[in-house]
């Protein structure tokens, strides 16, 4: 028997600390005269600020310095082949080599969803490639072959890691609405997480691209 899930998880787990003063002090730096101990001396007014005006030149070299991490659950492998597509970012995916994925959660497209007929047909096929997938692992064959059989539909997990930088580019193409759907979906709660712990560099980042500098 498999499952089908509804419910994507994005996680946070883990960040540069402070990235919105570690941004502001490299951007800084650039610009002030002082000494590195000056640098530190930083408000948070002063640091939004300098954030806000860093964008705005397209600096972004100076936000390169903040990354977040990221752990994702409960998205098909169409989704993950189109995030693994961003160059500048690290990926550590479930393995269906090593790991069985025998009775597999699938995801299935709200609009096929709500086509009970449709649905039917999506969910046979789902099952008959289970039990395929099932004999061959159960008569000897390398998980690494049966995979072939799995399908675009199939559950996977992935962490990645991007800097802010990329995250802008991210969001700028993934929470667009020529976007696909799901990946839509993922790159909106990524980036409600982000705008958690870095809401002014993350404030307008639907509207925003990488820039030219
Ligand atoms: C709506 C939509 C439809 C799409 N349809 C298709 C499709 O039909 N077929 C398909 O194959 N892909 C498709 N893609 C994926 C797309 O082509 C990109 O591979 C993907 O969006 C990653 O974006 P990117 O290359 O801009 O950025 P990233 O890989 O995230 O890199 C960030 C930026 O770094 C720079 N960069 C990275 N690597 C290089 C490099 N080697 N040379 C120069 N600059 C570099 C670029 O400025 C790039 O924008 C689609 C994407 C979207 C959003």
């Amino acid at each position: 028997m498999c499952y089908y899930l509804t419910v994507m998880k994005v996680k946070l787990i883990n960040y540069t600390p402070h990235p919105q003063e570690t941004a502001a002090i490299a951007g800084k730096l650039c610009y002030a005269k002082g000494s590195l101990d000056d640098l530190q001396k930083i408000d948070e007014k002063e640091e939004a600020n300098f954030i806000e005006k860093i964008i705005k030149l397209n600096h972004l070299s100076v936000v390169e310095h903040a990354s977040f991490t990221f752990a994702i659950e409960g998205i098909s492998r169409v989704t993950s082949h189109q995030l693994v597509r961003h160059r500048i970012a690290s990926f550590s995916q479930q393995s269906q080599r090593y790991v069985k994925k025998k009775d597999f959660e699938y995801i299935i497209p709200p609009r096929i969803k709500k086509k009970k007929e449709l649905k039917a047909i999506f969910e046979k096929v789902i099952k008959d490639i289970n039990t395929v997938y099932t004999k061959l692992l159960d008569s000897g064959i390398p998980a690494e072959d049966a995979r072939f059989l799995l399908p675009n539909a199939c559950e996977t997990k992935i962490i990645t890691t991007m800097n802010a930088r990329e995250l802008l580019h991210f969001f700028k193409l993934r929470c667009a609405k020529t976007s696909q759907w799901e990946i839509r979906e993922l790159a909106n709660l990524m980036l409600k997480e982000v705008r958690k712990v870095a809401p002014v560099i993350f404030k307008d980042a639907k509207k925003r691209d990488k820039g030219k500098k």
